[in-house]
C-alpha cells in the first residue's frame, strides 16, 4: 500500500497539460499502484496523475462495486446526449456541482503494459472518465460549469477551510464525499 497525497486547487500541476506516457516500465506500474491506493483510501471514484504531482496521462477510476481499473494516454469518443447531476473532485475537497457531461463515452488507450484497451462507459463511469481526462488536460470540473454555478463554487471555494494552505495537512476529506469525488 502507498498512499499519496493528494495535491489540491491551486496546486499549478492541475491546471498544465500532462504528458503522453511512452515508456510502459516499472515505473508506470508503481505509478498506477499508488493512484489505486490512494483513490481506495480517500475513497474516491476516480483519481488522475496530476492529483499526485506526476504529470502523465494515467488516471485510475473505481465506479461502484466493480474492480478498479486504469487508462494510460486516453482518447475519447463522447456521446451526443448529455447527463446532468452533481460532480466532485478530491482536488478541490468537501464540494460538489452539477455539471453536464456526455452521457456515454469511449475511451481508448493503453493499459500499464502498454497493450491497446477500450473502456466504454455510461452514466457514473462516462462521468468519470471525461473528469479524469479533463485532469490530464490541466482542466477542473470547475471550468465546466454555467456562469452562474461556476460564480457560487469559486464563492465557496474561497471560503474553504484548505483555499490558500501552503500545504493542506489532510489526507482525507473532512467533508462527505456522496461517492461523487473523482
Ligand atoms: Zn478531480
Amino acid at each position: 500500500m502507498s498512499i499519496k497525497d493528494i495535491r489540491i486547487f491551486g496546486d499549478p500541476v492541475l491546471t498544465k497539460r500532462a504528458d503522453e506516457v511512452k515508456e510502459f516500465d516499472k515505473e508506470i506500474r508503481q505509478l498506477v499502484q499508488d493512484l489505486t491506493d490512494t483513490m481506495l483510501d480517500a475513497p474516491g471514484v476516480g483519481l488522475a496523475a496530476p492529483q499526485l504531482g506526476v504529470a502523465l496521462r494515467v488516471f485510475t477510476y473505481c465506479v461502484e462495486e466493480d474492480q478498479p481499473g486504469h487508462l494510460i494516454n486516453p482518447v475519447l469518443t463522447l456521446s451526443q446526449d448529455e447527463q446532468e447531476g452533481d460532480e466532485g473532485c478530491l482536488s478541490v475537497p468537501g464540494l460538489a456541482f452539477n455539471t453536464k457531461r456526455a452521457f456515454g463515452v469511449v475511451a481508448k488507450g493503453k493499459n500499464m503494459y502498454g497493450e491497446d484497451i477500450v473502456i466504454e462507459g455510461s452514466e457514473l463511469l462516462a462521468r468519470c472518465i471525461q473528469h479524469e481526462t479533463d485532469h490530464l488536460d490541466g482542466i477542473l470540473f470547475i471550468d465546466r460549469l454555467d456562469t452562474e454555478t461556476r460564480k457560487l463554487a469559486m464563492k465557496a471555494i474561497r471560503e474553504a477551510e484548505w483555499f490558500g494552505m501552503d500545504k493542506p495537512t489532510f489526507k482525507k476529506s473532512p467533508h462527505e464525499t456522496f461517492g461523487l469525488s473523482l
